[in-house]
């Protein structure tokens, strides 16, 4: 397995491209009617403004997201929905997906594999019941993004991607994007990472024909797991697993879902 390092978002960027947002919202409308005419010229000139309005356009799509996708849908947890709303997710999609970044379903990614729908994430990470301290294990890092949401959320993730330009891909992104709590590893999920465990929650993003018991086992006394299990792209259950302090098991079925298999290293 080969460890590609990432880290944690750095906001002065952002902030400093929501201040500049601002002064330059003043300043268009400080503009007198008696300007308007010289409009076409002057937009030509400002080579940074459509930039800015895409900052504010994706800022506005999170948003909307957010409250017409997540929330309606009944998320609840305010650390999750602020997540959503901050982790710019038109980041995570190829360039020809770009349009659909805020889209109510999942994208392609490439390599037959996909994006999940931003309701799927989000309502996978509330069950999860994540606290800062905590160090979390997700089995199919596909583009970075819910690695991304649960580094935010968390302490520290392992993120294991078994389709290795994926991988790298995503670590570069996510190195990018200013994470530093992201370790993505190249590698077949099913074994989890031994010498990172136990971990206090783990969520496999692929769907699997059966629970891996290496994953149980690396779940903390305390822990939880989300996965979904089907025999079929049909027929898969999202499953939340819990293991009790003295190492008891309980499962519960939440939803029918649908996501790319859990594939195996030959
Ligand atoms: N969490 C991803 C969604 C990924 S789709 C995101 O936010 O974008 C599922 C991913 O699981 C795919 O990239 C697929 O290649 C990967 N995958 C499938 N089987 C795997 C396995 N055994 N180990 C690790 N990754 C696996």
């Amino acid at each position: 397995m080969i460890a590609i390092r990432s880290n944690r978002r750095a906001a002065i960027a952002y902030l400093l491209a929501l201040t500049f947002a601002g002064a330059l919202a003043s300043q268009v409308s400080a503009v007198s009617p008696a300007e308007v005419l010289l409009q076409g010229e002057a937009s030509q000139k400002n080579t940074r403004r459509p930039v800015l309005d895409e900052d504010r356009r994706s800022r506005d799509d999170r948003a909307a997201m957010v409250r017409t996708q997540i929330a309606s849908r009944g998320v609840r947890n305010e650390a999750v929905l602020a997540t959503m709303g901050r982790v710019p997710r038109h980041e995570f999609v190829p360039t020809d997906q770009l349009r659909a970044a805020y889209e109510d379903g999942p994208l392609p990614i490439g390599h037959g594999q996909t994006i999940s729908q931003p309701y799927i994430v989000a309502y996978m990470t509330e069950i999860l019941r994540l606290e800062p301290g905590d160090r979390v294990l997700e089995i199919g890092t596909g583009s970075g993004y819910q690695a991304a949401i649960l580094a935010e959320l968390t302490k520290e993730v392992v993120s294991i991607e078994i389709i290795k330009p994926l991988a790298q891909a995503a670590a570069k992104r996510l190195e990018g994007l200013g994470y530093r709590n992201v370790t993505v590893l190249h590698g077949d999920g099913y074994f989890g990472m031994e010498s990172a465990a136990p971990y206090d929650a783990i969520v496999v993003t692929a769907a699997a024909t059966h629970v891996p018991p290496p994953l149980v086992a690396q779940l903390k006394p305390g822990g939880r797991m989300a996965i979904p299990v089907g025999e079929t792209a049909w027929t898969q259950n999202l499953l939340l697993i819990e293991k009790d302090k003295d190492s008891k098991l309980t499962t519960r079925n939440l939803i029918p879902v649908r996501f790319v298999p859990l594939t195996r290293e030959r």
